[in-house]
């Protein structure tokens, strides 16, 4: 009845109203596994803010937490790009006289303790941080604040800054959360337009210059360094090499690959990694024309044998830039004061992506069963799903016989990444056609992703699945053969991912790969999709 958003909301009211019982030595900011920025980062600006009126200094703190990851099948991937980043942004925050420390911590359930003894230990009489949505996190901040209003040493605020308009704003006339998003996203769009500009860009933090000669006790924090990873969650050399491949660290990558797709144009078969860096600085001229990826988007975005789409998802997801960064951008790229979010150019279509991220947060801020396992639509509660292991593993190794769904599972199973189309094509797979749980596949890709988000993921599931806020309809069912031959016309997707069949060749544009296997070969829903697949296209049967 109160999701736990709201019980936070009302603790940190209280929390305003107390008062330190005496005036600290150090402003603290708690960084989180989704603020891994230092522009535009709302909590770190506050901090910075209190700790120049205060004239003491800011220090930054960041917990790693092996038991919340486990708990939210976090991928080692992304544990393994969070610690890079850290180590990014632990050398520039150096030269600031910031000190950024990591600290990592089990058992969970004694984090708060863990977090205020530390802020006693610094003489902190301020903490700021940045509001994450999931359930423990928000029970985990609740224990905070209340720890610090009993100790009335320190004052905690913390503030909405994941979304582009904050969860709690967007609502029905009767004061209810939007299931829909269509209404959702015509609520949402005036509330850009809000004073204050939710839009607006917070500023940087400052240098700790005022107080240099007061960082002398912290110097210990200073001679710290980032862990090289957490136990649990370590990556194999190989994978690792080529998940820093694929996926930059640091806030200027990210930058340079929004740049990336607001100028410059999409390039065939760009499937695997990308540089922004250097990809981006080789096209000199801003290609503000029609050719651009974002200008693009409208109608090549679900093509997956190109790189159409921003593939910012990894960054996005870690904090590394903000939704609200992105929607400046468009705004700047077309000179608008107003946010585009029609239909009908690319980049309309492209904010309403990022609206699609707002929905999912808010779903999970209004709705919390739905990070717990629970399906939205409770009448789906007792489905009794087929419980086959060789079908599920065939399906996470990319053996389905099905190509598209194999070149999907390999490239994410590869790049820690899926487009968005090939993400919906396997879901759907996995549920409509296996016939198994959607939460094994939710939790899969958890595990594998770099860019795992509980909302998103967990959005995209059960809106495959048809069990959650405003799903397809259940009776819809992709058949993946005709979804293959409009995401990837020409199968160079489908013969990069998947090697055995990169000498096929249809007569024209006009084919379907198909593979015969073990799994094509037992379900009979796949040999109805292949029935229903209009005559005009050549059927390519493989073994
Ligand atoms: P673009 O097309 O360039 O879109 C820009 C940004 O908008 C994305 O980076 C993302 O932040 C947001 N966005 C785009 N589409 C969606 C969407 N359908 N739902 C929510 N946000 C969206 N996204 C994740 O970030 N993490 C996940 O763990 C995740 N799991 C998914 C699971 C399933 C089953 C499905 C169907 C979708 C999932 N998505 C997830 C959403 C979407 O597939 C990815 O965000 C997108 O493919 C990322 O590529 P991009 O950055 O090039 O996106």
């Amino acid at each position: 009845k109160n999701p736990p958003l709201f019980q936070l909301e009302h603790v940190l009211k209280i929390c305003s109203k107390v008062q330190p019982a005496s005036k600290g030595e150090a402003v603290v900011y708690w960084m989180r596994m989704e603020d891994l920025r230092i522009h535009d980062n709302r909590a770190f600006s506050l901090a910075s803010a209190q700790a120049v009126k205060d004239n003491a200094p800011l220090l930054v703190l960041f917990v790693l937490s092996p038991q919340d990851y486990i708990a939210h099948d976090r991928s080692a991937r992304r544990i393994d790009f969070t610690l890079r980043n850290l180590r990014v942004m632990k050398d520039t925050l150096a030269k600031q006289h910031i000190p950024l420390y990591t600290i990592t911590h089990s058992p969970r359930t004694t984090l708060p303790d863990r977090v205020l003894s530390v802020l006693a230990e610094w003489k902190a009489s301020h903490l700021f941080a940045n509001i994450e949505y999931e359930v423990d996190e928000l029970r985990r901040d609740i224990k905070v604040c209340e720890l610090a209003n009993q100790s009335g040493q320190v004052q905690c605020t913390f503030v909405h800054d994941k979304c582009v308009i904050n969860p709690g704003k967007v609502t029905t006339k009767e004061n209810k959360a939007y299931a829909v998003y269509s209404p959702f996203l015509r609520a949402w769009l005036p509330h850009i337009t809000d004073k204050p500009d939710p839009l607006a860009c917070a500023p940087d933090p400052k240098p700790n210059d005022l107080s240099i000669h007061k960082l002398a006790i912290y110097s210990g924090l200073f001679d710290s360094s980032v862990p090289a990873f957490v136990e649990g969650f370590e990556l194999k050399l190989e994978d690792a090499e080529q998940m820093r491949t694929c996926w930059k660290e640091g806030e200027d990558v990210a930058h340079a690959m929004l740049s990336r797709f607001l100028h410059t144009r999409s390039r065939a078969s760009q499937m695997g990694a990308v540089d922004p860096l250097t990809e981006g600085v080789k096209e000199p001229q801003k290609e503000q024309s029609k050719n651009s990826r974002v200008v693009k988007y409208k109608d090549e975005r679900d093509r997956v044998n190109a790189d159409t789409t921003s593939r910012l998802s990894p960054y996005l997801a870690a904090g590394i830039i903000s939704g609200r960064a992105c929607i400046r951008a468009t705004m700047e790229l077309s000179n608008a004061k107003k946010v585009d979010a029609s239909r009908d150019t690319g980049i309309g279509r492209w904010v309403q992506e990022i609206a699609w991220r707002d929905f999912y947060v808010h779903v999970l801020a209004h709705f919390p069963r739905v990070s717990m396992g629970r399906p939205y639509q409770e009448k789906f509660s007792n489905v009794q799903w087929e419980t086959n292991e060789e079908h599920l593993q065939a399906w996470k190794d990319g053996r389905t016989g099905v190509p598209i769904v194999d070149a999907g599972m390999r490239q994410a199973n590869k790049m820690g990444w899926m487009h968005n189309r090939v993400r919906m094509i396997v879901a759907m797979y996995l549920v409509k056609d296996l016939m198994i749980d959607w939460r094994l596949g939710e939790k899969y890709f958890m595990e594998i992703l770099i860019d795992g988000d509980l909302a998103s993921n967990n959005g995209g599931w059960q809106w495959s699945a048809s069990t959650g806020v405003d799903p397809v309809p259940y009776f819809r069912i992709f058949n993946p053969y005709i979804q293959s031959h409009k995401a990837d016309p020409t199968g160079e997707y489908i013969r990069y991912f998947v090697p055995e069949l990169a000498k096929v060749k249809g007569k024209g544009e006009n084919f379907i790969l198909r593979c015969t296997d073990v799994l094509t070969a037992t379900c009979q829903r796949c040999m109805n999709h292949l029935q229903r697949l209009p005559k005009s296209l050549d059927i390519l049967h493989l073994s």
